[in-house]
């Protein structure tokens, strides 16, 4: 039990670390990423047979792609947590026992929520700058930072130096950037982390030199045989000097009760700054003490960040939007006027249900509190009681479907409303939706407008439908001219042989996603044993009960499947069975994989090795045509020098993978 809730921890934290890191992208608020992220750390803490050297707590955030990657002359680390004054109390009181000293000073700052730089000066000029990454590899993005104004090009003083700080784009600037790029129908930020994200990493520097971003400097290593400062304190006052701009909201404290002190005072402040911060940043000032304690494998020992609480923030409800989802479930959603909450700009919010609704009592116009919950978009939690929510109406929920007006019916042991009309257009295009997602077929270029246009226009009304355009009838959308027209009709043909469990999950059966699907491909391996399956077989599968075997078996009865699927296969729509190979690049090769990667997890390696048409092995053999070793590989690796099988490092492997 606990084993795999370590597993699908850590495949959700490496999930959202990619849609965070490299996309810029999250989709859950940090508080919630930071909640996944402890539970897992208190599991290996009392657990430790269940760390493995691969975990998200093990290592930095993620390399991008795009920038040319540049490998940091001194690594760079995260933060650990701390979320109370018990954790802050805890991670001092371990501090100054391991240093031996009965109290420490130290250095309060705010945390600031933007992106980790590294810059490097030579004889006082700025040479290059790269991200974070992964801490041992980041993006040389030196280009942008020259178009930031807070990074001085040139210092006072013509030393060789290296500092860290934050980049960050204000409050105030992001706001107008959404405003702006909302009327031009652009793609909105999430929050200000993001927009700084987004805008740094843009190939285009002119665009970066565009957006108002900045800077505060609050690490410097110094130069060689200076002797002369001993504090992190000191140091910040010597990087102002050099022309760097810091955070003045910096304070030096005696113990860990004052510490405190500044992070409750911040916990209110910080919504009068123009820039977002998540937490303060505690530090021992000693540079002794520092070195001394040293680093975990993410996290230096000698600093802690305390986080601030999750915000719950009032708003007003405009109006309840009806959605009705692939499965004809009715799921009414809250339009609200825009807020900030927990650092991402929200607009609307769920209500789950009618039976919701009226536990909330939410009234049209009423102000509520709206939470950010383990869902994607934020939920309603409460009604703000006040004396004009009495005087609305009540509200009254729809008994027809708000598209095809089919009445609305209710399934026993579901609270959900669903549409009963099977053909309703609003589930055929969530249908259509889904078929092209990342998790289906995986079609790029295909988007909501363009199924909405290509339902209107009757040219795709069931996913065989997309295999019939030619590129011409992509011609005849809004604005879709002949390039756009060509990469939507490849990417069509190319999603033709794609992994079996794609082409289960996108076929949208109720109550199978991908994980069911996932799970019914290495079981059963053909389409035809899964068609064929009765519901007994079905539902002795692990994983697949008997509602989910009852669904399956009724899909692949259904006349209507049945026509579609032999439709599907007379257009080359022929999924891949049982492997996932995409190629024949390392077809013959056998790979083993020891030690930790730093760009990827061994999952992904060897899922990668899959794709080019490789094999993956947990022993070393003879037969092995390469183990591939990262850091503290084990015995696989003795074994592989003793067999004189070829070894590769990260490097080598990657080099191989992108010159095939
Ligand atoms: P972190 O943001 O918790 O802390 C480390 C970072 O703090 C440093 O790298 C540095 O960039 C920054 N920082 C800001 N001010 C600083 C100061 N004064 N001194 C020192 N450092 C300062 O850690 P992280 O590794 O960058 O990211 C992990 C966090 O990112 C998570 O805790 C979570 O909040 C968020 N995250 C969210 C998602 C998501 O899907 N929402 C995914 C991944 C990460």
């Amino acid at each position: 039990m606990l084993k795999e809730r370590v597993e699908y921890l850590k495949s959700e934290l490496n999930k959202h670390n990619y849609n965070y890191y490299v996309l810029d992208n999250p989709t859950i608020s940090d508080y919630e990423y930071d909640m996944l992220f402890s539970e897992l750390k208190d599991i290996e803490e009392t657990n430790p047979e269940l760390k493995t050297q691969d975990s998200p707590t093990q290592r930095v955030g993620s390399i991008s792609t795009g920038f040319e990657e540049y490998k940091h002359k001194y690594r760079l680390y995260s933060l650990d947590n701390s979320y109370n004054a018990e954790d802050l109390k805890k991670w001092y009181e371990r501090a100054i026992k391991e240093y031996g000293k009965s109290d420490l000073e130290l250095v309060c700052e705010l945390k600031i929520d933007g992106l980790a730089i590294a810059l490097n000066y030579q004889n006082g000029i700025f040479t290059t700058g790269v991200t974070r990454g992964n801490g041992i590899i980041g993006e040389n993005i030196t280009q942008n930072l020259k178009t930031v104004k807070a990074i001085p090009l040139k210092l006072f003083e013509n030393v060789d130096i290296d500092v860290r700080g934050e980049i960050y784009m204000p409050v105030s600037s992001f706001n107008k950037l959404n405003e702006e790029s909302s009327q031009k129908n652009e793609k909105i930020f999430a929050n200000p982390r993001n927009a700084a994200a987004g805008s740094l990493r843009q190939l285009d520097s002119t665009i970066t030199a565009k957006r108002d971003l900045s800077m505060f400097t609050y690490t410097v290593i110094l130069p060689d045989g200076n002797n002369t400062i001993k504090t992190h304190w000191d140091s910040i006052q010597y990087i102002k000097k050099l022309g760097f701009k810091t955070n003045p909201n910096i304070r030096l404290v005696k113990n860990i009760e004052e510490a405190i002190d500044f992070c409750k005072e911040w916990e209110t402040k910080r919504f009068d700054l123009d820039y977002a911060t998540d937490g303060v940043v505690i530090k021992i000032n000693d540079f002794a003490a520092q070195n001394e304690l040293g680093f975990t494998a993410r996290a230096p020992k000698w600093a802690t960040a305390f986080k601030f609480p999750p915000e719950e923030i009032s708003t007003k409800l405009e109006s309840i939007e009806i959605g009705v989802g692939k499965t004809g479930a009715i799921t009414p959603v809250a339009n609200l006027t825009p807020v900030l909450l927990a650092g991402s700009t929200v607009a609307r919010a769920s209500l789950h249900n009618f039976d919701e609704i009226e536990r909330l009592d939410v009234r049209i116009g009423d102000n509520v509190f709206i939470k950010k919950a383990a869902e994607i978009i934020p939920k309603v939690v409460k009604v703000v009681d006040d004396e004009q929510h009495y005087k609305r109406p009540k509200y009254i929920p729809p008994t027809c479907c708000p598209i095809c007006h089919a009445p609305l019916e209710y399934r026993e042991g579901e609270v959900a409303a669903y549409c009963s009309n099977e053909d309703c257009p609003a589930v055929l295009k969530a249908k259509l939706e889904y078929w092209v997602s990342k998790e289906g077929m995986d079609i790029d270029f295909i988007g909501p407008s363009v199924i909405e246009q290509l339902y209107n226009l009757d040219m795709v009304k069931t996913p065989a439908d997309f295999y019939k355009l030619s590129q011409q009838d992509f011609m005849m959308l809004d604005l879709v001219k002949e390039k756009s027209a060509f990469n939507m009709y490849n990417s069509i043909q190319l999603s033709k042989n794609r992994p079996l469990s794609k082409f289960i999950t996108a076929l949208s059966i109720r109550h199978v996603g991908k994980e069911t699907a996932d799970i019914l491909v290495n079981e059963l391996s053909t389409l035809e044993n899964i068609k064929n399956a009765n519901i007994e077989k079905l539902s002795n599968i692990e994983g697949v009960g008997e509602k989910i075997a009852q669904s399956i078996y009724e899909f692949f009865r259904s006349k209507k499947t049945e026509c579609m699927l032999e439709e599907l296969e007379k257009l080359g729509v022929i999924p891949q069975e049982g492997t996932s190979k995409q190629s024949d690049e390392l077809l013959g090769l056998t790979f083993v994989l020891t030690g930790t990667l730093q760009s990827m997890t061994r999952d992904d390696a060897g899922a990668k090795i899959k794709e080019m048409g490789g094999k993956t092995s947990s022993s070393v053999s003879k037969k092995t045509s390469f183990v591939i070793a990262g850091e503290n590989p084990g015995s696989k690796f003795d074994k592989a020098s003793a067999l004189g099988v070829k070894i590769l490092n990260e490097e080598e492997f990657l080099n191989l993978i992108k010159n095939k």
